[in-house]
């Protein structure tokens, strides 16, 4: 079983959202809030690292769409991502 957990950060340095996925064997929020991730914000270009339970925003979605990834993955960072700066609301 694949599931996959989207997670949304705010940037301590600009505040913009970060978002990410992670595709894991468990679908446990509790696991995933310890894992550390290292995410680059598309806004003002900081990197930092962040652990999963500083996640403003934690969805897990068991993924039963497509071909199962063969063998063992787990807590793999299949992506990252940033949204992009016309996307974000505007104040
Ligand atoms: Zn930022």
């Amino acid at each position: 079983m694949l599931f996959v957990h989207m997670l949304l950060f705010e940037c301590p340095g600009c505040g913009g959202p970060i978002a990410t996925m992670l595709n894991c064997e468990h679908g446990s929020v509790e696991e995933t809030d310890k894992q550390e991730i290292r995410l680059r914000c598309g806004s003002c270009d900081s990197t930092r690292r962040f652990i999963g339970l500083l996640a403003k925003r934690h969805f897990v979605i068991e993924w039963e769409f497509g071909p199962r990834i063969a063998g063992a993955v787990t807590m793999k960072k299949i992506s990252a991502f940033a949204i992009p700066k016309r996307l974000q609301a505007r104040g």
